[in-house]
């Protein structure tokens, strides 16, 4: 069987850059770096995947918006340490025809900026809170580090929840949503990951602190997936987000954001995939189920029938199929969807129908076995259910074993993947880490958290852990 050029295991980011656009997920040749075209499969799974997103949102009271991708120059720059962390990185409009503008415009890096000035004018009393909105749209960045498909581009598929509340603990409590939402998401996608607290100087520009989601990628790199902010009043006081309490005084919002992207895709691809292509959680694979006719002369019209007939009682039951009727031969056609990762194979011929039989063949394991034609919707239902399963449960398996807390620098230097190490709470202790292992601090844990040794740098007695790791 045809297998991808480059092998996962042995170079894993050379592996990565090829399957995406074998696969049709996407075409890399438009001419601006880091802005590539969403092919028809690619752009399928990710709409999949944004529908999980939208199901949790409205699960748990989220309203959808689409605020405009210009802001002002005049909002963006409210906000101090929000520009000093995005200045260097937003595209400026100065031009409209010919004409220079009176005040410059930028596209949207994230929407704070867009959305907050307008809160200030919905937000009026008590009676307005929480005020709980997301969108899904296109966001841009300057990044001037190598591009790579899904995982740093300039054009980014983001999701936003940004949400208003009455005060501090009731955005905490939102945190507590937000971190279940993730939880629910994740697992759909089959994906571990990690939440963890950013240092403070590494924390989102104007938040009071950040919660990264974060996965662990083949190569041992984590790949921050996701995050998770608190404000607290940081953006409401320059924003002037404020309302009126049941006693009629008037008090600032406190709020909360939460930020996703197509990195959820580079998750899947890397996380799953393997040397014959992607594959695809069932929940948000384009295609669930292939189905393969073994067509022999003189009986395609009963085999013909039997994979429509499947077809057909699949789609009852809310499982993407496709009939794969192309003139080529079967193993072309398994070699096409091993390598686009869908789940699960049916192979129809003459010989399994005279046993009211037919094949089915998953994805991720490669096993293969007879089920009886009758029922056969159900049981490729559970099979679907065990492959989601396996995905998670080997994921899970690979990051418990590579999360490692040690004691010492010279232990975590022959460790591979999450090292969590004694922190005092010095910054320069952090920075000293990072340097010798070559990684970034991740943040800390927020669970387990409790710490009785002694920082490895300056020995001084620490509360807690700080995870490092190489990072995308
Ligand atoms: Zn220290």
């Amino acid at each position: 069987m045809p297998e991808t050029k480059t092998k996962k295991d042995e170079d894993f980011n050379e592996w990565y850059n090829e399957i995406v656009e074998l696969a049709d997920l996407c075409d890399k040749r438009y001419p601006i770096k880091g802005m590539n075209i969403w092919r028809p499969y690619g752009w399928k799974l990710m709409n999949n995947v944004d529908g999980l997103i939208r199901h949790e949102m409205e699960k748990t009271n989220h309203q959808e918006v689409y605020f405009p991708l210009l802001i002002p120059e005049s909002f963006f720059k409210k906000e101090e340490e929000h520009i000093e962390g995005f200045g260097s990185e937003v595209y400026w409009i100065t031009h409209a025809g010919t004409n220079e503008l009176e005040e410059r415009w930028l596209l949207r890096p994230t929407s704070e900026t867009a959305m907050y000035p307008i809160f200030s004018l919905w937000i009026r009393s008590h009676s307005d809170l929480p005020l709980k909105i997301f969108q899904i749209v296109n966001t841009f960045r300057y990044e001037t580090k190598q591009t790579r498909a899904f995982i740093r581009v300039r054009e980014i598929h983001f999701f936003e929840a940004h949400t208003c509340h009455k005060d501090f603990d009731d955005a905490e409590g939102q945190i507590e949503e937000d971190k279940a939402i993730a939880d629910r998401f994740l697992k759909r996608l089959c994906l571990p990951y990690v939440f963890s607290k950013r240092p403070d100087w590494d924390k989102f520009a104007g938040a009071y602190y950040t919660i990264s989601i974060d996965i662990l990628m083949p190569s041992g790199r984590t790949l921050q997936i996701g995050s998770i902010h608190q404000y607290r009043d940081n953006f409401s006081k320059p924003y002037e987000i404020s309302y009126e309490t049941e006693e009629g005084t008037h008090a600032y919002c406190h709020q909360t954001t939460y930020g996703m992207s197509e990195r959820l895709l580079g998750a899947i691809i890397g996380v799953h995939g393997d040397n014959k292509g992607l594959v695809i959680p069932p929940e948000v694979a384009p295609i669930q189920v292939v189905i393969i006719p073994i067509i022999f002369k003189g009986k395609e019209q009963g085999v013909m029938d039997a994979c429509n007939a499947l077809h057909n009682k699949l789609k009852d039951e809310n499982i993407r199929s496709r009939v794969d009727t192309r003139e080529t031969t079967p193993g072309n056609k398994y070699y096409d969807w091993e390598l686009k990762g869908v789940p699960l194979r049916v192979e129809i011929g003459p010989r399994d129908l005279e046993k009211n039989e037919i094949v089915i063949v998953r994805r991720d394991t490669s096993e293969k076995k007879s089920i009886l034609q009758k029922g056969a919707e159900e049981a490729i239902k559970n099979e679907l259910d065990k492959i989601a399963t396996t995905l998670f449960n080997d994921a899970d398996n690979v990051l418990n074993e590579n999360m490692h807390r040690v004691l010492t620098v010279d232990e975590a230097k022959n460790k591979k993947g999450i090292i969590e190490l004694p922190w005092c709470g010095n910054e320069g202790c952090a920075l000293e880490v990072e340097d010798i292992l070559e990684g970034n601090t991740l943040g800390e844990p927020i669970e387990d958290t409790k710490c009785g040794h002694s920082c490895p740098i300056c020995s001084k007695p620490s509360k807690t852990w700080m995870r490092f790791a190489r990072t995308y």
